[in-house]
């Protein structure tokens, strides 16, 4: 049996323990299916799965070393050449070098963890990609073998850094402490030519960590992806200034006492909501997310004038044929109409819909993912607003980050 070690003399057991991984075999031990454990303690978008425990209960005096992989692409390919593999057993290492480079890291006492985002919704392919990591294993031996993985748009999925905070925390809670200057994450998706994104860059980017591809890691090659990467960051962005003013012209009440309509015009995670929260408290909200139909918004806010109501149509309103609905029924109920155009550019909403979606401050009502269809369609239908539609007053809200610097830490990240 595998868990303990006969002494070399042969001549005076008690056995001797040898590494704690050896000593705790998590699951089952053979080649089969039923090789490691599942964990159930993640969330449910978040896959699990490890053979053996290199965390022993008395940790080491010195902080442990990290390497951690991507698998796709990084540690294995599809063995059938298929882009995609066909089930558990269409697999083959990335390169033959990887196994031996593997036990080489865990035998020098470094600790290795798989951290692969996961896609496919299907439960068949779910399923056969979470019988190949038992047999994965298996073709390390007894070598203990973490891997994570993220099967949602949450948190959890890269560039999002959710699964190395899980490790943090695993790590924080069994009372071992990581070297974090020598963590290593390796990984494909660094945005060269033939990769399919740089999630796998912008992930260790955002965790803080050090970053290398498959190609620098295991074959010595030389660093070649663009870096910084060509992603959307906001202290990145030129686009984004924080001196702009966040309301022009500025000279005059955001709100006003007396009765009116006040249509909004911006893409979708824009701020425009926020917006109304922070300054028209006392008019009715008026909003198609909730009502369903732009007929359903037209009769609300015509209920809410007849009992003298003001009202904030918070809508993308994003055409003239949209927005001429609201100037006739200010018309109809003889009350004036002005409009607030928020310039957030396309690049900024996309991120703060993720940002908003997953990071949130919790005092903050919770907002849904929205498809990237949503942002495409405003601009393809854009028209800039116009006084000579009806407006009395047009004016400009630029986006101006408000929050903690908890909360900027976070916003100001790869998010997608
Ligand atoms: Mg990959």
């Amino acid at each position: 049996m595998r868990e303990v070690k006969r002494s070399s003399s042969g001549s005076a057991p008690p056995a001797k323990k040898v590494h704690s991984f050896f000593t705790q075999p998590a699951g089952g031990s053979g080649a089969g299916p039923s090789r490691g454990t599942f964990d159930k303690d993640a969330s449910a978008s978040l896959v699990h799965y490890h053979y053996l425990d290199p965390l022993g209960d008395t940790p080491p005096t010195a902080p442990v070393e990290l390497v951690l992989y991507d698998l796709d692409g990084t540690l294995i390919k599809p063995s059938s050449g298929a882009k995609f593999p066909k089930d558990r057993n269409d697999w083959m290492w990335w390169n033959p070098i990887v196994p031996k480079h593997i036990k080489d890291e865990i035998k020098s006492g470094k600790h290795v963890i798989v951290l692969s985002n996961q896609g496919h919704k299907a439960p068949k392919i779910r399923n056969e990609w979470r019988a190949k990591l038992p047999l994965i294993s298996a073709k390390l031996g007894d070598l203990p073998f973490r891997v994570l993985g993220a099967l949602e748009k949450d948190i959890y999925r890269k560039p999002n850094t959710g699964m190395f905070d899980f490790v943090a925390k695993l790590y924080k809670d069994r009372g071992w402490e990581i070297d974090m200057d020598k963590v290593v994450y390796v990984g494909d998706a660094a945005g060269r030519k033939r990769d399919h994104n740089n999630t796998d860059l912008t992930m260790a980017l955002n965790a803080g960590i050090k970053f290398y591809t498959p190609e620098e890691h295991f074959l010595g090659e030389t660093k070649a992806y663009p870096h910084p990467p060509d992603s959307f960051r906001p202290s990145n962005s030129p686009a984004l200034q924080d001196n702009l003013p966040p309301v022009v012209p500025s000279n005059t009440p955001i709100a006003r006492d007396k009765m009116e309509i006040v249509v909004f015009t911006g893409i979708p995670a824009s701020g425009k909501t926020s917006f109304y929260r922070r300054h028209f408290t006392s008019y009715e909200h008026i909003n198609q997310d909730t009502l369903r139909t732009r007929d359903a918004c037209v009769r609300a806010a015509r209920k809410k004038l007849e009992e003298g109501k003001s009202v904030v149509v918070d809508n993308t309103n994003r055409n003239k044929a949209t927005r001429a609905v609201y100037v006739a029924l200010a018309k109809e109920q003889g009350v004036p109409i002005r409009l607030f155009h928020f310039t957030t550019p396309p690049e900024l909403a996309k991120h703060n819909n993720v940002y908003r979606a997953l990071h949130a401050p919790a005092d903050e009502p919770k907002r849904e993912l929205l498809p990237a269809l949503a942002f495409g369609s405003y601009t393809a239908d854009f028209e800039l607003p116009k006084l000579n539609e009806g407006f009395e007053e047009i004016r400009t809200v630029n986006f101006v980050w408000e929050g903690d610097e908890e909360q900027r830490k976070l916003w100001d990240r790869y998010l997608q």
